[in-house]
C-alpha cells in the first residue's frame, strides 16, 4: 500500500527528497558534495553558525552537561531553563501584564500544548477556536487535537476578511473563545492584522493567540517580535516563538499572563511529557537572547530591511508573481508544481539552494519558491539572485 501511495506522489510532483548538507547553516552550504548559495533557511539574522552561540553551547555542556535527564516536572527543570524563561519573560513584559514564559523543545510542541491546553479551560464543548486558513501545520493539528479532546468548536477563518471573524463571533455563546494565528505567515511573509485583532478579542471576549515564529528576533527595534512592532499592550495575548529560527538555535516559548501558564504546567499534556530540552541549548539560548536585543541584533536587522528593500526595487518578473512582504520571507508565485519544480532546478544548476514549495504546505495552484533572507547575505549575493532569477523566469516561462 505504502508503494503505491508513494508512486502517487511522485506522479502528481508532490514528493519530497531530503537532502544531505555537510556544512553548518549559513548563506553557503555544501550539498551532495556541491557548494550552494542557500536562500532557504529560518536563520534570518545568521545566528546559527556565530562564533559565540557556537562556544556558550560548550560552555553550556561543561556546566550542564548534555541531556536533562526527565521531563520538566519530574527533574528535568534547570537553572538554565529558568534564567532564559526570566529572560524571555522579559522580551514580552511590556506587552502583556503580568507575563510569564514556558520554554519547549519545539514550536511544534509549542502550538500543541498551548491550544488543547487552553481549550481545557472550559468544560468538554466549551471552547470555540477561531483558526486562520493560512496558519502554520502544527496550529493546525493543535487544534484538530483540541477538537478530539475537548470537542471544541472550530471555525476557519481568512486573516485578510476580517468582518466575517467578526460575523461569526456575534453569534457565538460559548463561554471560551480563542483566535488563533500566525503572526507572519510562513509561505507569504505577510503579517497579522494583529491591532484589530487586539480589538476584536476586547470586543468579544476572546484569548488571542499567536504565534510570531518568524517574528521573533527580527520584527520591533529590539527583535521583540510583533509585539513590540506594533506596540500592542493586552492580557488577551498569549504570544509564541519558536527559537530555531531567527534565534538561530533550538526550542520555543509561550509567553503569557501567569496564570495561563500555570494552568499549561498543570494540564498542558505534550509539555508534561516530554523530556526537557538539553539545558546546555537553554544556555545558548540566552546568549542568543542578549545578541538579538543588543547592537548587534539590530544591525543584522537593519542589513535584512535593505535586503527586502532592495529586492522590491529590482526584482522585477514579467510572468510570475512577486508577494508583498516586508519580512525575510519572499514567495515568488509560479502556478503550477512543474514549473516551480523547473525553476528550482534550473536555480539547483545555477548554484543555489531555493526548493519549491507545493501543496499541501501552500494551496493548490500557487506552487512557489520561497526565497528568505540572512543578515548574513550581502547586498551583492542578492543582486547576484536577481539577476540570476530574471534569466531563469525566461527559460521556464518560454519552455513551457
Ligand atoms: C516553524 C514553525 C513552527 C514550528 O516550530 P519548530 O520549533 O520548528 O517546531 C510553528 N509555527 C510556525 C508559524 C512556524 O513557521
Amino acid at each position: 500500500m505504502a508503494e503505491q501511495q508513494i508512486a502517487n506522489l511522485d506522479v502528481q510532483l508532490l514528493k519530497r527528497k531530503l537532502r544531505i548538507t555537510q556544512t553548518p547553516c549559513d548563506t553557503t552550504a555544501i550539498v551532495d558534495q556541491r557548494e550552494l548559495k542557500a536562500f532557504c533557511s529560518n536563520d534570518y539574522l545568521g545566528l546559527a553558525n556565530h562564533q559565540l552561540l557556537v562556544r556558550a553551547l560548550g560552555e553550556g555542556a561543561e556546566q550542564y552537561g548534555v541531556g536533562s535527564g526527565a521531563s520538566h516536572l519530574i527533574s528535568g527543570h534547570s537553572i538554565a531553563h529558568d534564567l532564559l524563561e526570566k529572560k524571555l519573560a522579559s522580551f514580552q513584559s511590556a506587552h502583556i501584564p503580568d507575563t510569564r514564559a514556558l520554554f519547549f523543545s519545539t514550536g511544534y510542541l509549542a502550538n500543541l500544548t498551548a491550544i488543547t491546553g487552553l481549550a481545557r479551560l472550559a468544560e468538554q464543548g466549551g471552547a470555540s477556536i477561531y483558526s486562520a486558513k493560512l496558519n502554520h501545520a502544527s496550529i493546525i493539528d493543535g487544534v484538530r487535537l483540541a477538537s478530539a479532546q475537548s470537542k471544541a468548536a472550530v471555525t476557519l477563518f481568512d486573516h485578510q476578511q476580517l468582518d466575517l471573524l467578526i460575523e461569526s463571533l456575534k453569534s457565538d455563546s460559548h463561554p471560551l473563545k480563542i483566535i488563533v494565528l500566525d503572526g507572519v505567515f510562513s509561505m507569504d511573509g505577510d503579517l497579522a492584522p494583529i491591532k484589530e485583532l487586539v480589538q476584536i478579542a476586547n470586543d468579544y471576549d476572546a484569548l488571542l493567540l499567536v504565534d510570531d515564529a518568524h517574528g521573533f528576533g527580527v520584527l520591533g527595534k529590539h527583535g521583540h517580535g510583533i509585539l513590540e512592532m506594533f506596540a500592542i499592550h493586552s492580557e488577551r495575548i498569549i504570544y509564541i516563538g519558536t527559537l530555531g529560527k531567527a534565534a538561530g538555535v533550538s526550542g520555543a516559548f509561550i509567553c503569557a499572563p501567569s496564570i495561563f501558564i500555570e494552568w499549561l504546567i498543570q494540564k498542558g499534556r505534550p509539555y508534561i511529557y516530554s523530556t526537557a530540552t538539553p539545558p546546555a541549548i537553554a544556555h545558548t539560548l540566552l546568549q542568543s537572547l542578549e545578541i538579538i536585543e543588543g547592537d548587534e541584533g539590530v544591525t543584522r536587522r537593519h542589513q535584512l530591511n535593505r535586503l527586502i528593500e532592495i529586492w522590491h526595487k529590482e526584482m522585477n518578473f514579467s510572468c510570475w508573481e512577486k508577494v508583498v512582504s516586508f519580512t525575510p520571507i519572499q514567495p515568488v508565485i509560479l502556478g503550477s508544481n512543474a514549473s516551480a519544480l523547473a525553476a528550482a532546478k534550473l536555480l539547483d544548476e545555477a548554484g543555489y539552494w531555493i526548493p519549491a514549495i507545493r501543496p499541501p504546505t501552500v494551496p493548490a495552484g500557487s506552487a512557489r519558491l520561497r526565497i528568505t533572507f540572512s543578515a548574513n547575505h550581502s547586498i551583492e549575493d542578492l543582486r547576484e539572485l536577481i539577476a540570476t532569477l530574471k534569466i531563469i523566469e525566461q527559460k521556464v516561462e518560454s519552455e513551457k
